[in-house]
């Protein structure tokens, strides 16, 4: 493994890893040739896999007309061509489209561009913004603030003005049943229970992972928590931004997460899947009433030199292209479906294995050190970083984190790009079991 001692880079990470030369497809391979198979596409990013041709010869066409025009100076026909390709696929009146490019840029436009309506629609007293625990938003100060994970935002708590939170739907740590509506039911009232105590004419918005990222490992919302959510907002006139960052572009095997629901909220934010890694980019869409409020009341007071910009959207296209050609969200149906079967069989050979969930290609596993009562393993394993690197060692990549409801938990997301064949899924479960079995054996569980 091609790893580089000597660094002038700083991540968080405390680990180095190997240097990468090339990828194709759902393969990457470092400097010295060795392979890795990319079983989290990055942070659930590449999509439709790395190095795809016709989103190459896109960017290409495009470089070779310009690669930037300010959004004050110029409008560009990429950004127009995605934004309406956008707009057709998102729920029924969202059709305007507020480009940015990262995850939390989006999540910023959306706190403001809430803030902006509300002062529009002569309601200043409106500026909570609830979220729930364990949850992921972004790094920047507003998005922490919204962020459900208490080791990434604690240190910066003087800093910003930190947002109330309800739990997220953990059934499978309670005990219920996530089948039936009253479990739904259940989790979605406790929105309510926030807003009475906030009072409700102080909150803005709730904003929420229709199936959750990387803070719960796919969390996929008991039956009827996503309709009664909706409902909730309805009643108190309370914003509803549903953060596809990760879900949105097809990962769950429909465009939008929301869409397995039926719901529509009244923001959605898109990044990561919506360019596939090809470029940074994302998206703020709005309904229409809200963009128009705002504009009337003189003007979105945002914006991002970088944002709409010419390549990036040109890139964007092509993915969607990509995903429309190739059928991928189908493929993101009956691949997961298949991997999520094979993921679910390893619990009858590892007891350390407590939860199996997720939907398409959104899927995670859960390890404990007791099924019954669904107890972490002991911190000092520090699972969630060795079963990474043994996996590492045997060619294949997935993400971690330890992160769950009120508890400590080792969770792992296995989630290969859209274009992984029935095949591929073989692959990755051999080097997973190797992975596990030196797992188990090293830490005697
Ligand atoms: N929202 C969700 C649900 C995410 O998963 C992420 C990133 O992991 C973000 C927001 C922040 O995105 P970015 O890292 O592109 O800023």
């Amino acid at each position: 493994m091609a790893v580089r001692q000597k660094s002038h880079l700083f991540y968080q990470s405390h680990n180095r890893r190997p240097v990468l030369d090339q990828a194709r497809g759902i393969y990457m391979w470092d400097v010295d040739g060795e392979r890795y198979l990319d079983g989290s596409s990055g942070a659930m990013v590449c999509n439709i896999g790395h190095s795809n041709e016709n989103v190459l010869q896109a960017m290409r066409r495009q470089m070779e007309k310009s690669t930037f025009g300010y959004r004050l100076h110029f409008e560009t026909e990429p950004a127009e061509l995605l934004a309406s390709k956008v707009a057709a696929l998102s729920p029924e009146g969202l059709d305007k489209v507020f480009f940015v490019s990262g995850g939390s840029e989006a999540v910023e436009s959306a706190i403001k561009l809430a803030r902006q309506y509300a002062l529009a629609s002569d309601q200043p007293k409106r500026w909570k913004v609830i979220s729930r625990y364990p949850s992921y938003h972004g790094c920047t100060l507003g998005a922490l603030a919204l962020t459900g994970f208490t080791s990434l935002s604690k240190p910066f708590d003087p800093m910003m003005r930190v947002m109330p939170k309800i739990p997220a739907p953990t059934a499978y740590l309670d005990g219920l049943d996530p089948d039936i509506p009253e479990t739904g039911y259940h989790y979605a009232d406790m929105l309510e229970q926030c807003i009475l105590e906030e009072g409700p004419e102080s909150v803005l918005a709730f904003i929420v992972e229709p199936v959750g990222g990387a803070s719960t490992g796919a969390l996929v919302p008991p039956a009827g928590y996503m309709e009664r959510i909706r409902e909730i907002c309805t009643r108190y006139n309370i914003l509803l931004i549903h953060d596809e960052v990760m879900t949105g572009g097809g990962r769950t095997g429909r465009f939008f997460a929301g869409e397995h629901w039926g719901v529509s909220p009244d923001i959605l934010v898109l990044s990561k899947g919506f360019s596939a890694g090809y470029v940074p980019l994302g998206a703020m869409i709005a309904h229409n009433d809200i963009v128009d409020a705002v504009m009337a009341g003189g003007g979105f007071l945002h914006g991002f030199t970088y944002a709409g910009n010419p390549l990036a959207c040109a890139a964007g296209l092509a993915v969607i292209e990509q995903i429309e050609a190739q059928d991928l969200l189908k493929n993101a149906e009956t691949v997961g479906a298949i991997l999520k079967h094979r993921l679910t069989g390893l619990m009858a050979r590892y007891p350390f294995i407590g939860d199996v969930r997720g939907i398409g290609l959104l899927l995670a596993f859960e390890l404990v050190s007791d099924r019954n009562t669904m107890q972490p393993l002991p911190k000092e394993l520090s699972a969630f970083d060795r079963l990474v690197d043994i996996a590492y060692s045997n060619g294949l990549i997935i993400y971690s984190r330890r992160t769950r409801g009120g508890l400590e938990g080792d969770h792992f997301l296995v989630c290969p790009p859209m274009i992984t064949t029935a095949e591929q899924v073989e692959e990755i479960m051999i080097m997973l079991i190797r992975s596990l079995d030196t797992f188990a054996a090293e830490a005697q569980v």
